[in-house]
Order: structure tokens, then sequence, then C-alpha cells
């Protein structure tokens, strides 16, 4: 999963506040109280035009040699662009508290709002850890495995206003659940489905496997690129709606589609990239590891009455060995792969497939420079990069890269 769990915090600052601020950096005007010791804002000290040429600088710097790197494309507003919320529960002096670990850490840092997550989706974390005493809800504790709440996740859908609400709990049994829901939600109307989350395990996953819908179709629905797509709670969705787009769309220009092309969405999720580029393609086909994200993907397909894509749950690597052996053959691969990078497997079995282009979407610079060095030996050469700012205040950076088969 390529979500970050750790995050920065703020006061509550107006999108209009917001705007005024973009030149100077956040910290110079809004004290953020956490800053450091959540961990997820490492730039928020910076300007933010300073933040955007410290990642272009750095992707020029990882891919000299490779390819000619574009100017970094930033957002008007880098502030509250995170459609996902996640928070911790938690119990301090015989009060429920809730936000994020303390960085490397295991000790709750409290959080009430943040410079960089969705404001809604705060405030319903803020109501949640309010309701808890009148239903004698405990929170989990770590150390003792007592106590039923663990984490709360919040997603919203940007163009349909849909919020998902996730409950974490450390057992099924939930007493009241169904009353609980319902005062949340005469608080929150506009959730529009709970899903309660079950994990008994004492490892750092946030999500176990079972989940019981207490509300709503258990999914929420947003549109990117014209087209719809349904999310569930564990399936992987870009927390950047607004980049997100922009990301999509400078990835399908540079695969130079002409409606004849067969298409390989790979590391695929929901199957975003490969719908939007539908209407572009001969065929698409996806492959995605988490199996609820490719129902998803399937969903969504179907749900926008598209006809030429087709979605598999398997390992990428393994999947395009396998079609690489049966002869098949692709002429663009689209990749994703998360912040760990592609695999020598993959990328062999891409050169076997022979696609005359490969558009590899990468949220991290370093792992994409390491498999750029293996597609070179494989006669794949780089030609052109475009980083794209998916997560400003923070020094992650997306960057994507255009390959063509030169051999
Ligand atoms: N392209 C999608 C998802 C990108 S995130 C989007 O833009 O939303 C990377 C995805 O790779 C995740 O959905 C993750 O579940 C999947 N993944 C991770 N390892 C994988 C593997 N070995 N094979 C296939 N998919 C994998």
């Amino acid at each position: 999963m390529r979500s970050f769990v750790t995050r920065n915090f703020g006061s509550v600052v107006s999108a209009g506040e917001e705007k005024q601020i973009r030149g100077k950096s956040a910290m110079e005007d809004r004290k953020c109280p956490v800053f450091k010791r959540c961990g997820g804002c490492q730039l928020l000290d910076l300007p933010y035009e300073k933040q955007l040429e410290k990642k272009q600088k750095k992707t020029e710097a990882l891919l000299k040699g490779y390819c000619r790197v574009n100017p970094i494309r930033g957002m008007e507003d880098p502030f509250r662009y995170r459609n996902k919320v996640h928070a911790v529960f938690g119990y301090r002096k015989g009060e429920a508290i809730s936000g994020v670990y303390r960085e490397g850490t295991h000790e709750i840092v409290p959080v009430e709002t943040c410079l960089i997550e969705n404001k809604k989706a705060d405030e319903i974390i803020g109501t949640v850890r309010g309701l808890l005493k009148s239903f004698k809800i405990r929170t989990y504790d770590e150390d003792t495995g007592y106590g039923l709440l663990r984490h709360v996740l919040v997603r919203t859908a940007r163009a349909t206003g849909e919020i998902m609400v996730v409950l974490v709990t450390a057992s099924p049994v939930f007493p009241s659940k169904n009353n609980f829901v319902k005062a949340l939600r005469q608080v929150h109307p506009e959730i529009t489905t709970v899903v309660q989350n079950i994990n008994g395990r004492g490892t750092s996953m946030v999500l176990g496997e079972r989940e019981n819908i207490l509300y709503g179709p258990g999914f929420i629905v947003d549109v990117l690129c014209g087209k719809r797509f349904r999310i569930s709670s564990r399936s992987f969705y870009q927390v950047n709606p607004v980049q997100t787009e922009v990301l999509y769309e400078t990835a399908i220009a540079a695969a130079g589609l002409t409606e004849a092309e067969i298409v390989i969405d790979a590391y695929c999720g929901i199957g975003t990239i490969g719908i939007a580029a539908s209407d572009r393609a001969k065929e698409v086909i996806g492959v995605e590891l988490n199996k609820d994200a490719v129902r998803d993907a399937v969903m969504n397909a179907k749900m926008n009455g598209i006809k030429n894509t087709r979605f598999y749950a398997d390992d990428a690597g393994k999947f395009m060995v396998r079609m690489a052996a049966q002869g098949a053959k692709a002429d663009v691969v689209f990749m994703d792969p998360p912040r760990s990078g592609s695999t020598e497997e993959f990328i062999s079995a891409v050169a076997r497939l022979a696609p005359k282009r490969v558009v590899y979407v990468s949220c991290n610079p370093e792992t994409l420079a390491r498999d750029l060095a293996v597609f070179k030996k494989k006669g794949y050469r780089a030609q052109e990069a475009w980083p794209v700012d998916m997560f400003p205040m923070t020094y992650h950076c997306e960057v994507v890269c255009s390959l063509d088969r030169v051999k």
C-alpha cells in the first residue's frame, strides 16, 4: 500500500488564507502544533515555490544521464488536499485521544486538525472521539490488548461528496453499533457508508481482513478524468484527487495512444489509469495483487460501460512472465508500482513482450532511477520525465517517465 500513515497537523486555515500563504512558508503564518513530532510534513517550513524547486532538483539529480526532466506540475492551493485521513485511537489520563504515532514510536501525538487533510474528515474523527464515552466504548490498548476501537479511517470522494468511515476494532463484538452509527450520522448526515474492520492482530497494519458493513453500500464513488470509480476500504486510491487528474493526463498523453494499442496497466489498483485510457486504446489489460481492488476495477469498468478492459488478480511480475511465455504482445505498458519500485522479473518480462513504449508512474524517484538502469540493459531508453507534486508539504515526489524500445 502506498499510503502514508504519518501526517502533519496545524490550526484551521481557510482556503483563502491558505492561498495567500502559498508564497510564504506555512509556518510563518500558522503554527502547526505537532510539526516535526508528527513527521508528516517535512517541508512545511519551506515556501511552496521552494518545495517545488527542491523536488525538481532532486528528480533532475536522480534522473541525470537518463532523460530530460520537464518542469514540475504543482498545485494552485497546496493545502487540505488529502482525501483520506487516518487516526489512531488511545487513552491518556482517562480520556480518549486520537492522532498519529510520533515518528518511529507507538506513542500517540493527539491531533485535532491538519493543514493537508480534508477538514470534514478531521471533524468526523473528532466526533467519533466525542461519542466514545456515552457509548462506553474503550479504545484499544496495545500493551494489554484490552479495549475495542483501534483506528478510524475516513475516505472522502471529492467529486461526489460521498464519505466512508471505517471503524477498526480489535474484536468483532461491537455493542450498540447501530446506535453508534446513528449518532454519528446525526452529526454528519453527509457520511454515506460506515464499515467495521476487524483487526485483532498485534501488527502495525491498520486494516484487518474481516469487515462488516454497518451502513450504506460499503464503498464510495468518486469521479476522475470523466470516469466514475468505486473505492472500497482496503483498495488503494490516490490521496490527492486534484493532482491525480494531472498525473493521469500526463501519463496518458505520454503513452501517445491512437485507439489501436493493446495496453497493459500494471499495478493497476482499482483500474483508474487503464479505465481513464480505455477510450484511446484498443484493449486494456490490468493486473493488481489486491483482490478487493481488482473487484473494484471490474465493477468500475462495468459502471462506466467500458467493454475493452480485463483485470486480473496476480503479482504483476509473475503475470507478465506468464504473458511473455504465452507469446502475448503489448503495445504500451503503464506501470505504477509501490514505493519499493518494480522487479527485475517484471522488467525482463516487459522486454519479452516488447511494447514500443513504457510509461512508468513512480512515487519514489530513487527506485525509478534504479529500475531505469535495468530497463536500459533490456533495450528501453528513458525519453522524458514529468514530476507532479502529489504530496505538497512533504518530501515525497511523484514522477511520470516515458521509455521507448530502442532495439
Ligand atoms: N495505479 C493505481 C495504483 C497504484 S498504487 C492508482 O493510480 O491508483 C500501487 C498498487 O500496486 C497498489 O494497488 C498495490 O496493491 C499494488 N501492488 C503492490 N505490489 C504488487 C505486485 N507485486 N503485483 C501487483 N500489484 C501490486
